[in-house]
Order: structure tokens, then C-alpha cells, then sequence
């Protein structure tokens, strides 16, 4: 029996590809395996977002070419953003001495044709489908599910990679996004993440799915209000929101019953002179104009970011304007990069990375410090409260879970609450983690 093993970095986007492949690994009737050794296959899903993200693939698989010494058999495959980006050639002449497939994530519909190109042995009892979004993701877990609603991305932000690894922004159609997640639900999913680069801007295929009760006309507040009529779901998550398309209908959906409350909201940075060379398409007074409706709508939901400090040109100035909306802003959680240049950006053709790397670690570490001393006053405020936890797993009598604020929570409990949406009242609060017992 052929068996496969898979190592997958970067976003939930990755996570979620590498759990389309399972699917069509297994089947081909492969079955997994956690021991590379034991593979006679391993898919490796990358991330390009930073040049050291991609050096280590290049070391891994230089690493993994050795167990073909040992197994002649074994296909190294590499997919995911650097096959998706390497328009020239590159990268895959790089890895062309270790790795046997390479091919960008939508490809993965060839998955089958490619071994058996390798594999005259093996018999191909798989059709190929055209659009991968149609593969149902082999979900490891069943109380809860990424799904994917959008791929591709048209923003072309000037530092970002994303549009030439996965093309133009495609939508899958309302009718297969809800059968995917009635069927999820059905079968004891109790929360749901909608996946998209910018998720928000879902434009459905067939707009005549929605209902005609639906009291919405941006489609993706329609979509999340259809969701919300789906028996058994709890809760209902979506990353990543791009500001510009947070209307008031989808500011409003933030109060349907399953909304967690939370929202992901990447700003980049808090300078306008900054984002326009970003290429962003909103200002910091669109961005604070936005998140000032969010809290009026929903007091006291937790707000996440992405910052990059260091940007080309960055001033002193312009970075402390970043920190100056993240002050305003209050965010309980931010999530800091050091600009590095990427290959075939904008910003790489055009800019220069002229912030030396002392000052973007400086720069970095301010926020950071500002951000943990905000997370941490900010969790404070849950002590004596009960928040819902959906646990996640459970070791040596401690369970671990995410609460409706997306919070690390932990507290004393058994393995069989693994999957269960359980009360805990918080008793400590620290940077990154609320403790208390259950209730
Ligand atoms: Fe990249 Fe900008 Fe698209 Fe996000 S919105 S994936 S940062 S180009």
C-alpha cells in the first residue's frame, strides 16, 4: 500500500489545499503516514511570504532527496505559492535535483496523472475536475472546518506575492459553499473559518441561491446570513477582511448569532504616503472611519491586524503614524512583519528597501511591546467573566481551545470535552492565554 506524507506551511489557505490533496491522495488509496521515512510520496505546500519561508524548502528538500536512497520509489513534490509564483522558471530549476513534482495549488486536479507518469504500476481510477475548489477537503477534525469561499487575489498590494502564486480572485458559487458546510454541519461541525485573501469581497457566481428572504445585497453579507439558517453550526469566522470592503451590510452581518466576536482586519500600516505605496486602497482615515462603525455596531468585539514595519522609505514619522493607529485602533492582537523584498513585487521593481534591518527589529520590537502591554490589559478585563471555549485538546488533565474572541483559553478538564463548546470562567489573564475553570 502506497503511503503519503505531508508537510505544509504558511496561511490556513495552505492548510486547507494540503487537506484537498488527502482527499485525493487517499482516493488513489494512499494511506497517510506521520513517518517521512515511511513515505513513497511527500507533498510539500509552500509559503513565499518571506525569502526564509522559501530557504527552508530548499533545505528541506535537499534533506528529503536523502531518503531516496533508501526508497527509489519515493515522489518529492513541491506545490503551493513558490510553484504558483515561479512564472520564470526559477525556483523550480533550483529544486529540480530533489524534487520529482512541482505544480501550483490548483494543479493538484493533475495529482493523479503526475505519480502515474512516475508510476507506470499504479492504475488511475480518478476523473480530473477542473475547478480544485469542488474537492472536498479530507477535514481532520470534525467540530470544525476551514472553508474556502474565494482563491486568487486582485489587490496587487505592491509587497505581496499572492497574486502571481494564486492568480486572479475567483468565487466559488453560494450553492457548493453551502452544501459543503450543511454537509459539515450535519455531520457535527460546530464552527466554521471562510477563507479568501480578501474574503469580504466574495461576489457569488449564482446570486440567484440566495434566498429571497435574505435581507441582504452584498453577497458576502448574504452568504453569512445564509449560513447563520444552517442548523447546528455555533460559531461563524472569516479571515482575511480587506477594509474597503467592510459595507454597512457586512458591518451590520457582524450581528448575526453566529459571528464570533472577532474580526481580522489587516491595516498594513497608519501612514497614507506608506499605504499608497503599498498600493493599498484605503487611507488611515478610511481604516479608522471603518473599525470606529465596527465598535459602534459590535462594543467590544476584539480586533486583530497585520503590520509591516519598515517598509521602503519608511520614515520615523510614518512609522510612529502606524503606531499611532494602533493605539487608536486598540487591537488585542497584531500580527508584525519586517518588510523583505519579494521577487517579481511591485515594490521590488520600483522601491527601494532602504529601512536598514537594526532599525525595522527596533521599529518591530515597539510595536510588539505595545501590543503585548494592549493584549495584556485588554485580557484583564475578561477576569471573573464566562467566555465559551471550543476545546481543542486536552494534555495531562489540561484542555486547551479558542474562545468566541478567538483567545487562548485553558482549564482542568477531561479528553471528552475534545470538540464541545464548554463555559469557562476566567479566574487569570495573561498576554496570551485566559485560565479559569469550567462552569
Ligand atoms: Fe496580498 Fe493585498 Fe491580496 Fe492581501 S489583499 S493577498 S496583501 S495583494
Amino acid at each position: 500500500m502506497n503511503k503519503y506524507h505531508l508537510i505544509t506551511f504558511g496561511c490556513q489557505m495552505n492548510q486547507s489545499d494540503a487537506e484537498r490533496m488527502e482527499t485525493i491522495l487517499q482516493g488513489m488509496g494512499f494511506l497517510p503516514t506521520e513517518k517521512k521515512e515511511e513515505a513513497d510520496i511527500i507533498l510539500i505546500t509552500t509559503c513565499s511570504v518571506r525569502q526564509s519561508a522559501e530557504d527552508r524548502v530548499y533545505g528541506l528538500a535537499r534533506n528529503l532527496n536523502k531518503l531516496k536512497k533508501k526508497n527509489s520509489r519515493l515522489l518529492i513534490g513541491v506545490t503551493g505559492c513558490m510553484a504558483g509564483r515561479d512564472t520564470d522558471g526559477k525556483i523550480k530549476k533550483r529544486l529540480s535535483s530533489f524534487v520529482d513534482l512541482f505544480f501550483p495549488a490548483h494543479d493538484m486536479t493533475h495529482l493523479p496523472v503526475m505519480i502515474a507518469e512516475k508510476w507506470p504500476d499504479i492504475s488511475l481510477n480518478n476523473s480530473c475536475v477542473q475547478d480544485y475548489l469542488t474537492i472536498n477537503p479530507n477535514y481532520h477534525v470534525k467540530y470544525k472546518a476551514y472553508v474556502t469561499i474565494q482563491t486568487g487575489c486582485n489587490k496587487f498590494c505592491s509587497y505581496c506575492v499572492v497574486p502571481y502564486a494564486r492568480g486572479r480572485e475567483a468565487c466559488r458559487s453560494v450553492k457548493d459553499i453551502l452544501t459543503e458546510i450543511k454537509g459539515l454541519a450535519a455531520n457535527g461541525c460546530l464552527e466554521v473559518t471562510l477563507l479568501g485573501q480578501a474574503v469580504n469581497n466574495y461576489i457569488a457566481t449564482d446570486p440567484e441561491s440566495f434566498s429571497k428572504n435574505n435581507p441582504y445585497h452584498d453577497h458576502f453579507a448574504a452568504l453569512l446570513w445564509e449560513i447563520n439558517q444552517i442548523p447546528g453550526l455555533k460559531r461563524l469566522h472569516y479571515t482575511a477582511a480587506y477594509p474597503n470592503h467592510m459595507t454597512d451590510e457586512v458591518i451590520d452581518a457582524l450581528n448575526l448569532p453566529l459571528q464570533v466576536n472577532y474580526l481580522h482586519l489587516p491595516a498594513q500600516s497608519g501612514d497614507n504616503e506608506i499605504l499608497r505605496r503599498m498600493n493599498r486602497r484605503h487611507t488611515r482615515e478610511q481604516y479608522l472611519e471603518i473599525v470606529e462603525k465596527i465598535k459602534a455596531k459590535r462594543p467590544g468585539i476584539a480586533l486583530g491586524t497585520d503590520l509591516i514595519v519598515g517598509f521602503c522609505g519608511e520614515t520615523e514619522v510614518q512609522f510612529e503614524h502606524t503606531v499611532d493607529l494602533f493605539r487608536q485602533c486598540d487591537f488585542d492582537i497584531s500580527y508584525h512583519a519586517r518588510y523583505s523584498t519579494r521577487s517579481g513585487t511591485l515594490a521590488a521593481k520600483v522601491f527601494k528597501d532602504d529601512v536598514s534591518k537594526e532599525e525595522k527589529r527596533r521599529r518591530w520590537r515597539k510595536v510588539q511591546d505595545l501590543m503585548v502591554e494592549t493584549t495584556m490589559r485588554k485580557n484583564q478585563k475578561y477576569q471573573g467573566q464566562i467566555v465559551s471555549v471550543l476545546v481543542d485538546r486536552c494534555e495531562d488533565g489540561v484542555c486547551w481551545g479558542n474562545t468566541n474572541e478567538m483567545k487562548l483559553a485553558s482549564f482542568p478538564g477531561t479528553p471528552d470535552l475534545i470538540g464541545k463548546i464548554v463555559n469557562m470562567e476566567v479566574e487569570r489573564a495573561d498576554v496570551w492565554v485566559l485560565f479559569g475553570k469550567k462552569k
